[in-house]
């Protein structure tokens, strides 16, 4: 399984995986670790991440970023009406009611759910993480914020499985930094000693997010957190494009806000500033040229004109700081540090007020940017069973009081209780036991809707089905199972109906509940024994468990906790599982998730065609620009000069075709085009490589021809190293060696008649043929070893001439293959081993 964390940010993307060496934060394809939540539609092809962004100014319209917060929500969302005003793309009302995005893409008017474009992003930073680990990925824990509501959460994990992504969990953004900052902490308390408290901050594009977390040996266990999910880097830049919006309508008359693309250049010109002002507190320019109406525009600030300007969303920093304080019950000086992350965090009006709420200086020794990403691919790690992580429990909580209502059966009316109370550890399960005798729907909702920073505080409807009352009239025992699973979402998970047997027609035994108590509902919590999706993976936070029970009569009131006793008599019961049927917030159907991943398949292959297309159509253009300069540079001699005007002219034919007819075929017409022109210009390129290799062939043939020279005249001469060599066969090599010379000065002699525009009368190949036919001939023969002599052992000592065994390379040839520049000769390795091992004896 693959181990790989996602930071879906509003603004940027990063992705961290977990290697051998530890974790790593991975580059894309433009060496940036970074890559912009960024989409953006083409007539023939999608682009996302940096390739996008850079469509940002050119094709406004159909690049689509800023929509993390869409996740979840209703086109009719006040959140996402307001939105929509700034929007320089248009949103559109899918047929189910939720957000979509509406863009030109293959020439066709297109509204893409926003699981769709969120999964769009998700394939990328997927194929990102594939080709840093080079194999394929699929399971990941991808980052969300911690106020996400349910619907937001079911949403983003939608999108992951149309991506192809099997997210194991969805992780809160400042519960993986707190597990980033934890899990290498070497010092932290003993498990029986007072926990380290420390704040996280985290203040992105879109929103600010607070926790504190209690840290010991081995643990984290969050104990609040808070947010202002209005807050963030983007609210600054909106504050200085509203203020330069109205410098220019002043200074230049201009309207900005009617020019979409203006507006996006001074969206950009305006973050560049804001990050400028946060290293310098001097005045800064901001220009852009031919803005709108060719006019170039101006602009100045300084940082303290600024915070000025920002002094309402500075004031915003404080409440949530305060809220995670109260919340967990802690005082200042309980707090070890406050880390702070998150781009945002860099402005430093911000960081003064954190570290003046504190009164400490704040700690930045997590990577700003990557902790979140890190602190997913660390997690995904430990629920991995290929990694071998350092044990390390997370304890996350519950953001948002959790209550259930339902039909009271015993009195018209409805009853509800609080099933999760804010900051309650998670992932959770409890069980609630009902005494009924039909079926009944529970409805599950945030029981603070005022709190929510979302418009509707319903989660869903779950209907217990097939619930009959027992054999003897009576109501039966209904055990409900709910949960705050690994994801963070609430769900009723499973419900089982309890029936009561005679005596001897029992399956199971089990406890029943004391007398009395048979027309109550019963609440108790258990331990949450369900995985992340991936079977088998351990979940720290899942072995973790508390057990209270609580019971709530049938009018719904809670009436008491207790522990079930041990002192129950034991009477035989089945358990029948029970169906249940849920109509969840804005959930997509499987069919239409089912349906959007065929979708992405499709369009992920239109993307390869497409790209495959460009690269023909760019080979193309990189042949015809470099044939052009060649055949007035290195390729001049090759050609005569009718061929080169009649190949000139067909590439400046080419090039006008690129513009014009040639601007867009198929891949194929590219291929053949390219096939055309490789036709004319092939010979003269190989012509060329032929002259530059030809001399450095021809040098190693009459070098191996010289030693082997060399080697017959030393026998010849007797010489005593050769002496034991086969005279019929030195014969041999004498006669190969003339024959050799013979050839090689007939071919140079053609050749240097040979005009270079004209085919070679030799090619390369053939001299390397020959070099190597002579060494395969002559160097078993010459290199013979020579019979060993026995020394009597007297001698030994005195002998100071050569042995065998010795290297000497100096007289003998070198193989074809160790020699020859660019020689194609496969090696022969058993004579390169021995000339290699100095078998050959031969002396100077
Ligand atoms: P979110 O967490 O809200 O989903 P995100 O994760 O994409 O968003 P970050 O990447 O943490 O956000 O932060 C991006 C923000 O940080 C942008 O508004 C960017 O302008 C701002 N930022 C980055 N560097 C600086 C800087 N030096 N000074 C001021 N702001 C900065
Ligand atoms: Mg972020």
């Amino acid at each position: 399984m693959s181990v790989v964390g996602i930071d879906v940010g509003f603004q940027s993307c990063y992705v961290a995986v977990a290697r051998a060496g530890g974790i790593e934060t991975v580059a894309n394809e433009y060496s940036d670790r970074s890559t912009p939540a960024c989409v953006s539609f083409g007539p023939r092809n999608r682009s996302v991440g940096a390739a996008a962004k850079g469509q940002v100014v050119t094709n406004c319209k159909n690049t689509v970023q800023g929509f993390k917060r869409f996740h979840g929500r209703a086109f009719l969302d006040p959140y996402v009406q307001s939105a929509k005003s700034s929007l320089v793309y248009d949103l559109a009302q899918m047929p189910s009611g939720m957000t979509g995005i509406k863009v030109m893409y293959m020439e066709e008017e297109k509204v893409f759910s926003i699981e769709q474009v969120t999964a769009m992003l998700l394939t990328k930073l997927k194929e990102t993480a594939e080709t840093a680990m080079k194999k394929p990925v699929a399971d990941c824990v991808i980052s969300v914020p911690s106020f996400y509501t349910d619907a937001e959460r079911r949403s983003v994990i939608d999108a992951a499985q149309i991506a192809g992504l099997n997210c194991l969990r969805l992780m809160n953004d400042t519960t993986a930094v707190t597990l980033a900052y934890g899990i290498y902490k070497q010092d932290l308390p003993a498990p029986e000693e007072k926990p380290r408290n420390v704040v996280f901050v985290d203040l992105g594009h879109s929103g600010y997010q607070v926790s504190v977390c209690a840290f010991n040996k081995g643990k984290l266990k969050m104990l609040a957190s808070a947010f202002d999910a209005e807050l963030g880097g983007k609210d600054f830049d909106e504050v200085l494009v509203n203020h330069f919006c109205e410098e220019f309508r002043k200074k230049y008359k201009l309207d900005v806000k009617t020019k979409p693309r203006a507006l996006v250049r001074l969206y950009q010109e305006c973050e560049k500033l804001k990050k400028l002002m946060s290293a310098n507190s001097s005045d800064l320019p901001l220009n852009i040229e031919c803005f709108m109406n060719d006019i170039d525009v101006t602009g100045k600030l300084n940082r303290g004109h600024f915070e000025e300007m920002c002094a309402g969303l500075l004031a915003k920093v404080e409440a949530p700081l305060h809220s995670v304080m109260e919340q967990a019950k802690l005082k200042k000086e309980d707090i070890y540090a406050v880390e702070i992350v998150g781009g945002a965090s860099r402005i430093p009006a911000v960081k003064e007020r954190v570290s003046k709420f504190f009164g400490k200086e704040l700690s930045t020794t997590l990577n700003a940017d990557e902790a979140v990403a890190r602190g997913c691919a660390l997690q995904c790690a430990i629920l991995s069973p290929a990694f071998k992580v350092r044990e390390f429990s997370i304890t996350d909580v519950v953001h948002y009081p959790i209550s259930l209502k339902w039909n009271s059966a015993a009195e018209e009316g409805l009853s509800d209780c609080e099933v999760f109370p804010r900051n309650h550890a998670a992932p959770f399960s409890k069980v609630l036991t009902f005494y009924r005798r039909e079926p009944f729907s529970l409805e599950a909702y945030y029981n603070n809707p005022k709190e929510l920073p979302y418009p509707d505080p319903t989660i869903g409807q779950f209907m217990v089905q097939k619930v009959v009352p027992q054999a003897n009239g009576e109501s039966s025992k209904v055990k409900v199972k709910v949960r705050v699973n690994v994801h963070g979402v609430f769900s009723v998970s499973s419900a089982s109906l309890v029936e009561l047997l005679k005596p001897n027609e029992g399956e199971e035994p089990m406890e029943t509940d004391p007398a009395g108590k048979e027309e109550e509902s019963k609440m108790q919590t258990e331990q949450d024994d369900q995985k992340a999706k991936g079977d088998g993976h351990k979940d720290d936070a899942d072995k973790k468990s508390e057990t209270e029970e609580m019971e709530t009569s049938e009018d719904g009131k809670q009436e008491k906790n207790h522990a079930p006793s041990a002192k129950k008599p034991k009477v035989k019961t089945k358990t029948v599982e029970l169906p249940i049927e849920n109509s969840l917030r804005w959930q997509l159907t499987n069919d239409l998730v089912n349906l959007f991943m065929e979708n992405e398949g499709k369009m992920i292959m239109q993307d390869k065609l497409e790209k495959e297309r460009n690269d023909a159509k760019n080979n193309v253009e990189e042949y015809v620009y470099e044939m052009r300069d060649k055949l007035h540079g290195v390729l001049e001699k090759f050609v005569s000069e009718s061929d080169r005007d009649t190949f000139a002219l067909r590439l400046e034919d080419t090039e006008n075709w690129l513009y014009d007819d040639g601007e867009d075929q198929q891949k194929q017409v590219y291929i053949d085009k390219l096939a055309e022109l490789k036709k004319l210009g092939q010979p003269i390129q190989e012509r060329y490589i032929e002259a530059e290799e030809r001399p450095k062939a021809f040098d190693e043939l009459g070098r191996h021809i010289q030693q082997y020279m060399k080697i017959v005249e030393a026998y010849k001469t007797k010489e005593e190293q050769y002496e034991h060599l086969d005279e019929l066969e030195m014969l041999k090599v004498d006669k190969q060696v003339n024959d050799a010379m013979i050839w090689m000065n007939s071919k140079m002699n053609a050749q240097s008649k040979q005009n270079l525009t004209q085919e070679p009368a030799v090619k390369v190949q053939e001299i390397q043929a020959k070099t190597k036919e002579l060494y395969s001939a002559c160097n078993p023969i010459v290199s013979k070893p020579k019979p060993k002599v026995e020394i009597p052992k007297d001698e030994k000592e005195e002998q100071n001439g050569p042995i065998n065994g010795q290297e000497d390379t100096d007289a003998q040839p070198g193989s074809p293959e160790k020699g020859a520049a660019g020689s194609t000769v496969a090696p022969e390795s058993e004579h390169v081993e021995r000339i290699l091992h100095g078998t050959w004896s031969g002396t100077h």
